[in-house]
């Protein structure tokens, strides 16, 4: 989307709040400032808007409203689950006490759940095959009666590789756990409906799908129980106590509703198609691969390697020119992580894995900024390869 300084394609990163749901959010700051919990007009008003923000979400994710619960952000809502299982069998003395995540999970779960091994629970890693996808066989072999909690994202946030959720979830009700599935990175992107992909729990976030960061959004199946992260007040149906962010929750709700009708309309589609343009022009550059490739993808989502461009370096040179775009994940930046764990998992050769980017793009990018967005990342390449030795010696043998 073009801004008035350059080209956003980081949309996996977060995505602008959108003019109608700002729309939507802003009655409730200030003349529909009620609390939900007051029994009085402003109240009941406030009340009746959460009421219709949690129908639009579960519209969404093919839930009923009484299995939504309005959380701050993704990482809340995959804290919950871990924390809240683990919790509940140590109060049970119930003996599951091993989680099994895709080794591809993002860090709110893998943290999430190593975080419980001082209280004896055990976190097992799930391996992927090279395009990054989970692998259910092999999630088959290392499932037992100690399993409490399988988790499995929907798509993974740096390849937008599309995961066998409803598989995966099929063992691990087979073997009695329960099954998470995180899918922040594909609600409002894929159509997405929580009850046939067999899940208990499935996470999301605002500002994913043109809502403000810090709101998200938790299915719990019903029947299932989960105890609350925290504990006051009793709003949430008790499961979530906290007076409720109702401007946010009234955003979260209209970026739902909006991006069930884009789905409609045909949005995925169009994104997938620039995507594959950009895909296909980028290759020709050659010496690169498309990291997750091989595998059903989200639309938005392209991960590329380059040899002898560094992915920092290609981000850098391209923020310089204006376009804005990322290399792996937001949240693995600066923190040390040379390869991120998901190119590492899917045995991408390290060569490639440093130089990889990821370019996202979503609602409001056009044929024009696809067109630039090659153009510069074209330009960009080729000057850091014209300067590296590697590159010389590569391009002389040939
Ligand atoms: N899960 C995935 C797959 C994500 O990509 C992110 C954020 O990047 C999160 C969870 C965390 O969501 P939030 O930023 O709302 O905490």
């Amino acid at each position: 989307m073009e801004r008035k300084n350059g080209i956003y394609a980081d949309c996996a990163a977060t995505t602008p709040v959108s003019p109608e749901v700002a729309a939507a959010m802003l009655p409730y700051f200030s003349e529909n400032f009620g609390n939900p919990s007051s029994a009085t007009r402003p109240g009941r008003d406030a009340g009746a808007a959460v009421a219709t923000a949690r129908a639009q979400t579960a519209a969404l994710l093919g839930a009923t409203p009484e299995e939504i619960f309005f959380t701050s952000c993704g990482t809340e809502s995959n804290n919950w689950v871990v924390r809240g299982l683990a919790a509940e069998a140590i109060r049970s003395g119930s003996g599951r006490r091993r989680f099994l995540v895709s080794a591809v999970e993002h860090p709110s779960v893998l943290r999430a759940c190593e975080a419980m091994s001082p209280f004896g629970f055990q976190t097992e890693r799930i391996p992927v095959d090279e395009n990054g996808a989970t692998s259910p066989e092999a999630l088959a072999r290392m499932i037992g009666e100690d399993c409490l909690l399988t988790a499995v994202m929907h798509s993974n946030n740096e390849t937008g590789v599309l995961q066998p959720v409803k598989t995966c979830a099929e063992i691990a009700h087979s073997r009695g756990a329960l099954f998470l599935t995180d899918a922040v990175q594909s609600a409002g992107h894929v159509p997405l409906n929580a009850r046939k992909l067999g899940c208990d729990f499935l996470s999301i976030s605002g500002h994913k799908l043109n809502a403000p960061k810090g709101i998200g959004a938790l299915y719990v199946k019903s029947g299932v129980v989960l105890p609350p992260l925290i504990d006051g007040g009793g709003q949430e149906n008790g499961k979530r106590s906290g007076t409720e962010n109702v401007p946010y929750i009234v955003g979260l709700g209209e970026a739902c509703r909006r991006a069930a009708e884009r789905l409609s309309a045909g949005e995925a589609e169009r994104l997938a198609g620039l995507r594959n343009r950009i895909e296909a022009s980028l290759l020709t550059l050659g010496r690169c691969r498309v990291n997750g490739g091989g595998a059903p993808r989200t639309p938005g989502t392209l991960n590329m390697s380059f040899a002898c461009a560094q992915g920092e370096s290609v981000m850098l040179l391209c923020d310089m020119r204006g376009l804005y775009i990322s290399t792996g994940s937001a949240c693995s930046m600066g923190r040390g992580e040379d390869v991120s764990h998901v190119l590492r998992a899917m045995r991408t050769p390290e060569n490639m894995a440093n130089g990889s980017i990821r370019i996202s793009i979503g609602d409001g990018t056009t044929e024009e900024e696809a067109e630039r967005i090659v153009d510069i990342l074209t330009d960009c390449i080729r000057r850091l390869r014209s300067v590296s030795a590697e590159w010389e010696n590569i391009t002389k043998q040939e």
